[in-house]
């Protein structure tokens, strides 16, 4: 039994989660927010290990949490911004697997006198834990590149995977009704064989869908390996986890215009779509000097943010343009898509470290229709994000995306590095519409000249 003492401690670092996750709802308390969460987080293990002091593993236990805090910090700290979407698939798959494996132990240690809802939450915790742990470690791959990020579609994959879980389905009711070690461990073997063969049919523009997904997964994992073990904050936490990972999975869904089921199921009819080889294919492409003219002498300038802003650093000088376009009485705006960059809040995050004022940021629904009195939609490593094959173009893996309307303004500027296509590996028509004037280079670069050119334009 709990003490009362640790009780009420618990019940402060639930609070502090619920505040948490309110705060980082806006990116002006977000880091507020993310420091109560994780006070509230460490107070709640504290409060654990005293309860538990007399355990004989305390040094164990001691040791493993100084190896995972040093992992942790020093990943926090070196990772890059662009590389954070690989950090949270990979954290959140050590999640799911740790829910799996302390529900496996609990499983040996407690066995069939556990009860039947223990069973039901062991056998739960096991196969979503295990589906959440190589899911998230496929991810990781594809978003790293050191797999393709392509739907890879095995042969006969969609029965092999419906196989897979119908064959979990009956060894998740065989350990309930009779519950067996061995037959467990095989459960837990289909739940990491079920993580890749769900992952590796998605493709492309629908990973970062899947990352919130598996992020709910583990929630729901870790709140039923809470169950497991008798520990109320693991299920308080946990089910907060899974909420919100189910809800931004439903966002993130809605705003890629495509429903869950078809994020999930419509991949493994899918077939792998060849990168676009646009070499051969004329496109007009200008120098820094004409780019500074054109943004120059216009009224309205939309800009385009993507994750090749992202990669090259150049949020900074990018805000130094901006402020000499609107120094000249241009109107400037950013707009925001939802999954732009690699992370959800990327773009935003990226143009608050250039201390780019709030109103200026406008969301999709609210720009798009501002392009068509445009003069220049400046793109600056962007590209999936204003491909129009998202609307036209039904064998397209980013088909039904809602995009930002770049091709409604009277110009537009791409700043990329080549003709090489974005995230979801397929060719943009836009690049070759007559409008489109390309200023191939990094993008600090290209903006660092334009700004010159300004000066003396
Ligand atoms: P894209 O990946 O479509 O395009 C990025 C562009 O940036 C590329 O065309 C690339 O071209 C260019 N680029 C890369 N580095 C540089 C550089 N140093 N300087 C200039 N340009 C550069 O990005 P978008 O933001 O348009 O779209 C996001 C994509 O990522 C979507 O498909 C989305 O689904 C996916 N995604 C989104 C996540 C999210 O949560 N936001 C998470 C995971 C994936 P080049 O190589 O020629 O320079």
């Amino acid at each position: 039994m709990t003490p009362v003492w640790a009780q009420v401690i618990n019940l402060g670092a639930a609070i502090s989660f619920i505040v948490a996750l309110k705060a980082l709802s806006s990116p002006k308390t977000a880091r507020w927010g993310n420091r109560i969460g994780a006070i509230g987080a460490a107070v709640a293990v504290a409060v654990v290990l005293i309860v538990n002091a007399d355990t004989k593993y305390l040094v164990p236990i001691l040791v493993a949490i100084a190896v995972g805090t040093a992992v942790g910090l020093v990943a926090a700290q070196r990772v890059k911004i662009t590389a954070m979407p690989q950090m949270v698939a990979i954290f959140n798959g050590v999640g799911g697997g740790a829910a799996a494996t302390v529900a496996v132990i609990e499983f040996f240690t407690v066995g069939a006198t556990g009860g039947l809802v223990f069973l039901i939450a062991t056998v739960f915790t096991v196969v979503v834990g295990a589906v959440s742990f190589t899911g998230s470690f496929v991810t990781f791959l594809k978003l790293q590149e050191l797999m393709t990020s392509r739907p890879v579609v095995l042969p006969a994959g969609r029965w092999v995977t419906i196989a897979v879980a119908l064959a979990a389905a009956v060894l998740s009711v065989w350990v309930v009704v009779a519950p067996s070690a061995p037959v467990l461990i095989a459960l837990l073997v289909l739940g990491l064989l079920l993580g890749v063969l769900f992952v590796l049919p998605v493709g492309g523009a629908d990973v970062p869908i899947i990352i919130s997904l598996l992020n709910a997964f583990t929630g729901l994992a870790v709140a039923a390996s809470g169950y497991v073990l008798g520990n109320v904050m693991l299920l308080i936490a946990g089910t907060l986890v899974g909420a919100a990972g189910t809800l931004l999975t439903r966002l993130m869904a809605k705003a890629m215009g495509r429903p869950l089921t078809n994020t999930l199921f419509g991949a493994f009819s899918a077939k792998a779509t060849q990168a676009g080889t646009s070499v051969d294919r004329p496109v007009k492409s200008a120098g820094p000097e004409d780019i500074a003219a054109m943004l120059g002498f216009a009224q309205k300038v939309i800009i385009v943010p993507g994750y090749g802003l992202a990669v090259a650093q150049a949020q900074q000088t990018l805000r130094e343009v901006v402020d000499m376009l609107t120094a000249r009485g241009i109107e400037v705006d950013y707009a925001i898509h939802p999954v732009a960059g690699r992370m959800p809040g990327h773009m935003n995050v990226l143009l608050a470290e250039a201390d780019v004022p709030y109103d200026q940021l406008k969301e999709m629904d609210e720009v798009n229709p501002e392009f068509s009195s445009a003069d220049v939609a400046l793109v600056v490593g962007a590209n999936d994000v204003v491909n129009p094959s998202a609307r036209t173009d039904k064998t397209s893996p980013i088909y039904g995306m809602p995009i930002l309307d770049a091709d409604a303004a009277q110009q537009v500027i791409f700043m990329k590095r080549s003709m090489r296509p974005g995230f979801a590996g397929v060719e943009n028509e836009l690049l070759f519409d007559p409008k489109t004037t390309l200023l191939f280079g990094d993008a600090k670069e290209s903006l660092t000249k334009v700004a010159a050119a300004l000066k003396n334009h």
